[in-house]
Formats: C-alpha cells, sequence, structure tokens
C-alpha cells in the first residue's frame, strides 16, 4: 500500500473559484461516490444493508461514501495534504 496525500492523487481536484472551501485550500475528491449513487432499493428483505438499500454491483469494493440529510449532494472535500488508503499517484 502506497500512502500519499489527496494533493499527489489521481482522484483529486482543487476546488474552483467560489466554490465552498476554494479560499482555504479545499479540493474533491472523485473516489468517493455518493449514496445515493452507490445503493439501490432491494425487494429482498434478506439483502437489506442499509435500511431496504444494498450496493449496486459497481460498487461492491467501495470504502466509502458521501450522504447528507437532505439527500441531495454530498461531496468530500480535503486539505491537500490528507490522505487516505485508496490513494493512486497522480501520472
Ligand atoms: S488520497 Fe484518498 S481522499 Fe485523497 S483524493 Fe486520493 S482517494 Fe481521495
Amino acid at each position: 500500500m502506497t500512502l500519499g496525500i489527496c494533493a499527489d492523487c489521481t482522484f483529486w481536484a482543487k476546488c474552483g473559484v467560489s466554490e465552498a472551501g476554494w479560499k482555504i485550500g479545499l479540493g474533491k475528491c472523485s473516489n468517493v461516490p455518493k449514496f445515493q449513487d452507490a445503493t439501490e432499493s432491494s425487494p429482498d428483505p434478506e439483502k437489506y444493508e442499509f435500511g431496504t438499500e444494498v450496493l449496486k454491483p459497481d460498487y461492491q469494493d467501495v470504502k466509502a461514501m458521501t450522504i447528507d440529510g437532505g439527500g441531495y449532494r454530498a461531496d468530500l472535500l480535503t486539505m491537500p495534504d490528507f490522505g487516505c488508503v485508496s490513494y493512486i499517484p497522480k501520472v
């Protein structure tokens, strides 16, 4: 496992001017999906993983998700010197 920081990660992009957090250097991680995008309703109660939701097939290996109180949208904003186990260096 390679440890690295968001600023050097392929999934990170500094927030644009006027986006939340841009003045303090925050960036968005594109490797953390929104809960609403990574899950779907299941008709089978035996499969429920989160309430009545289950992970979609493409997200079975997901390590983190974002969610907000209204279910509208949420992004993972990080400082450039944050890092995680999913780091992949930029090429
Ligand atoms: S190091 Fe982790 S949190 Fe930071 S951009 Fe990469 S995947 Fe996202």
